[in-house]
């Protein structure tokens, strides 16, 4: 049977269309292991599980969250059922390293009818660029005549990934697409901060805008993504007034930060907000742990994981990402992995070289292979590893909304594209699809105990 042995289904991504996702992978007749990342996550992965047939869980926290949530192993423990089949995503992920050094990311969204130039807009980020940051400032397609879903495909396609040093700031109609935006993001995405001005809270009966608020905000998912809201209204504002400020301090938690007479803010400079920003951005630079204790923390939640996957007879979903010079987050790993005598584990999206892809393997454990693999560029290394490691070791996996292979690469990556990460196997060990799909589902029944 094909086995996408690490998914994400559970995740944002699929939540308008999960459940023809899920069909799609009953018409194949294949088998999936979804993978829970923090508490919520993983519930959600428990109770996909339950709920399918052939669909499987693992339940944990990703090194990447080691600071964001503890790793609670009663609350984890609540989470297990039959079809809860491992522990993870768990591990060590040095990569995390290059957020600490990377400036923070500064997103200036103009409203209806403005321009990247309007307002204060080149005045903050004159500003802000002479501080070291990186400030992204852009035009939104038909402004005079705006489409949500067109503005927020601009805003992905301007700002990228998000992280805890990405700062949004929206004037008006940008305002709202902070929240829409906000709205489709994980739950982990956890955003520095977010500020709103002279920003509506409901529909202003202007029909152009009508798209815009056409659903109800999801202010339980926005207060998730981003915990630090700055909302500003102007006391003479006669576009949107105060009041709308005031709404929408009470739904973000936060208290409305007023300006005096500053109309729709047609100011040239705003002191206030630069000053607002530069504090938030002290604040989190002193919110930032040491290497020394990121490594220590994600350590000594790993080192729990595995305790839970012996106490419960569990595999480890195994994460590991190198970013750290001189050190190697795998041999690292594997060296915990004999310590503690693990005996069930994959490395989940290897990443490493061949030379520890077989140490790996010679001790017994398993190889997650994704979607890079049918790259056609950088894609040597995982290659030769797929052709030299033994088809006994290794497994296939999506990762799931991520490393979409090709041919579909730069969409939205689903469980039934496996299929073509077996196919890439097969061609380069010389066997047929069939051959990699069968034995691969041996190994996850062997790893998993299904
Ligand atoms: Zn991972
Ligand atoms: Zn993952």
């Amino acid at each position: 049977m094909l086995i996408d042995t690490h998914a994400h289904l559970n995740f944002r991504a699929y939540d308008n269309d999960r459940e023809e996702v899920i069909k799609r992978c009953a018409q194949k007749g294949m088998a999936v292991v979804n993978v829970g990342a923090q508490y919520e996550t993983s519930k959600s992965a428990a109770a996909l599980a339950l709920k399918n047939e052939n669909f499987y869980a693992t339940v944990g926290l990703h090194p990447i969250h080691a600071f964001d949530e503890p790793f609670d192993a009663a609350a984890y423990e609540s989470l297990l059922n039959p079809k809860v089949v491992g522990i993870g995503e768990c591990g060590l992920d040095y990569w995390w390293f290059k957020y600490l050094k990377e400036p923070y990311k500064i997103v200036l969204l103009h409203g209806w009818g403005g321009s990247k130039d309007e307002r204060f807009f080149v005045w903050l980020d004159e500003e802000l660029t002479k501080l070291g940051h990186t400030v992204l400032r852009f035009n939104f397609p038909e402004t005079d005549s705006p489409n949500q879903e067109q503005w927020l495909k601009e805003i992905h396609k301007q700002v990228g990934y998000v992280n805890g040093k990405t700062l949004l700031v929206g004037f008006s109609l940008g305002g709202v697409s902070i929240l829409r935006f906000l709205e489709g993001l994980d739950e982990d995405a956890a955003i520095a901060g977010s500020y709103l001005l002279g920003t509506p809270s409901t529909h202003m009966d202007y029909p152009e805008l009508k798209d815009f608020f056409k659903t109800n905000f999801d202010w339980q998912h926005i207060n998730t993504v981003c915990k630090n809201f700055n909302v500003y209204s102007s006391s003479n504002d006669e576009v949107v007034s105060a009041e709308h400020g005031q709404k929408l301090a009470d739904k973000l938690n936060t208290k409305v930060k007023s300006i005096k007479d500053a109309w729709h803010f047609n100011l040239d400079k705003l002191p206030e907000l630069l000053v607002n920003i530069n504090e938030d951005v002290i604040a989190c630079e002193k919110n930032l742990p040491t290497i020394e204790q990121v490594i220590a923390k994600q350590k000594e939640i790993f080192l729990k994981h595995i305790a839970f996957a012996q106490q419960h007879n569990l595999a480890l979903m195994l994460h590991g990402r190198n970013g750290l010079e001189g050190r190697d987050v795998y041999a690292e790993m594997l060296e915990i992995l004999k310590q503690e005598k693990v005996e069930r584990a994959v490395f989940h999206c290897y990443g490493g070289t061949l030379a520890m892809a077989q140490q790996i393997a010679e001790a017994g454990y398993l190889i997650g292979i994704d979607g890079p693999l049918t790259f056609k560029k950088k894609s040597e290394e995982l290659q030769q590893i797929a052709k030299e490691i033994p088809l006994e070791n290794i497994v296939l996996e999506t990762d799931a909304p991520y490393l979409t292979p090709e041919p579909h690469r730069g969409e939205r990556n689903e469980s039934i594209y496996v299929e073509f990460i077996a196919a890439k196997v097969a061609e380069l060990k010389g066997l047929s699809k069939e051959e990699v799909i069968e034995q691969t589902w041996q190994n996850a029944k062997k790893l998993f105990k299904i």
